[in-house]
């Protein structure tokens, strides 16, 4: 049974939730667990959340974006108590997964909370003191939105290009006005299809869709494109 050891506010509806998961036998950067919530009644509910942490060792990380109205994500985020025991399984998938001895350059698109899987491969390229070329794509509302903002600046520092798409409201000085992603940002924040990078489009659904058609468009290999949707279940 794993146990909350530390929550970290990373937006006002997100939490960033440390687990240590006794018997946990590491995991890739990109795989995802299942987390069961049983009732005292025995009614149980359980969702996917993407490991922000890789490597060997038995505590792991996950952020959990608030859903209104859902079922599991509010109780994560509002209720779980440091302390408090929860069912954990996995780690899950070996597709949407990256390696550290893997050459090619990175493109990671994320939108919303699609951005903990790519985290995950910026930390696991950082441990691993890897200096393959990273780009990332990275929607949000808003500035106010933004995950692992200190982290993503340190990443900037240390050879990660980072640019920032924002849908809502944009900071002073942004460099496009508000708006959904285009093909014009997947074109300058991305790589040429030329260099053939290894991409991996993490968020919603919709979102996941679209960027996989605009990369498509621009000429990746579908086969490089790997992909992971966050979207509602059943
Ligand atoms: C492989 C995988 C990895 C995931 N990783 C993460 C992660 O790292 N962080 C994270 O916060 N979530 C992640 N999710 C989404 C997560 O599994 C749940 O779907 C989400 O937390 C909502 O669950 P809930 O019980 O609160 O809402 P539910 O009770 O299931 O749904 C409540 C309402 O919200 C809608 N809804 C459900 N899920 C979403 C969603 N993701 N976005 C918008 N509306 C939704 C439903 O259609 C419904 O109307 C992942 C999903 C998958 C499949």
């Amino acid at each position: 049974m794993a146990r909350l050891a530390e929550v970290r506010v990373e937006t006002p509806s997100a939490r960033t939730l440390v687990l240590d998961v006794p018997g946990w036998p590491g995991n890739l950067a990109g795989q995802h667990t299942d987390v069961r919530l049983t009732a005292e009644d025995g009614y149980t509910a359980q969702r996917s959340y993407s490991l922000g942490s890789s490597g060997d060792g038995e505590r792991i990380e996950l952020t959990v974006q608030r859903v209104e109205d859902g079922e599991v994500s509010p109780y994560l985020t509002d209720v779980f108590a440091v302390g408090d025991p929860v069912e954990v399984r996995g780690p899950i998938g070996g597709w949407f997964v990256w390696r550290p001895s893997d050459p090619a350059p990175v493109l990671l698109v994320a939108g919303g909370s699609g951005i903990v899987p790519l985290m995950a491969m910026i930390r696991a390229r950082r441990a691993a003191g890897a200096k393959t070329p990273f780009r990332l794509l990275y929607s949000v509302r808003s500035p106010a939105e933004l995950y692992y903002a200190d982290e993503l600046r340190g990443a900037a520092l240390s050879g990660v290009e980072v640019s920032y798409v924002y849908t809502r409201s944009a900071p002073d000085g942004a460099a496009r006005a508000p708006g959904r992603i285009g093909v014009a940002d997947v074109n300058t924040g991305g790589w040429p299809a030329s260099f053939e990078p290894a991409c991996f489009v993490c968020g919603p659904t919709g979102f996941v869709e679209a960027v996989s058609d605009m990369l498509l468009a621009l000429g990746h290999d579908p086969r490089r494109v790997k992909t992971e949707r966050f979207g509602p279940t059943g």
